[in-house]
């Protein structure tokens, strides 16, 4: 399994999470910041477990992100 991590408040909506990944990252038509799809909120950090298969396709995600605010672990 893998695990992702985003630092929401500090997301600047800039699209391009959601351009690699759009199965997993969509921009919000509320505030504009991009939201992790099936992601769960703790302490202000959103969380998601996938199978090891959407690895690369998140780190895709976790290199673009110009805050760097996404992180993909395995666990
Ligand atoms: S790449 Fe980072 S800053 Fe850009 S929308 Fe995604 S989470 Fe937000």
């Amino acid at each position: 399994m893998i695990s992702i991590q985003q630092y929401r408040e500090r997301c600047i909506g800039c699209h391009a999470c959601a351009e690699i990944a759009p199965d997993y990252w969509r921009l919000s038509r509320q505030d504009g910041k991009a939201v992790l799809v099936g992601g769960k909120e703790k302490r202000g950090i959103w969380n998601l477990s996938l199978p090891d298969s959407e690895w690369e396709i998140n780190e895709q995600a976790r290199k673009a992100c110009p805050v760097n605010i996404i992180q993909v672990r395995r666990t």
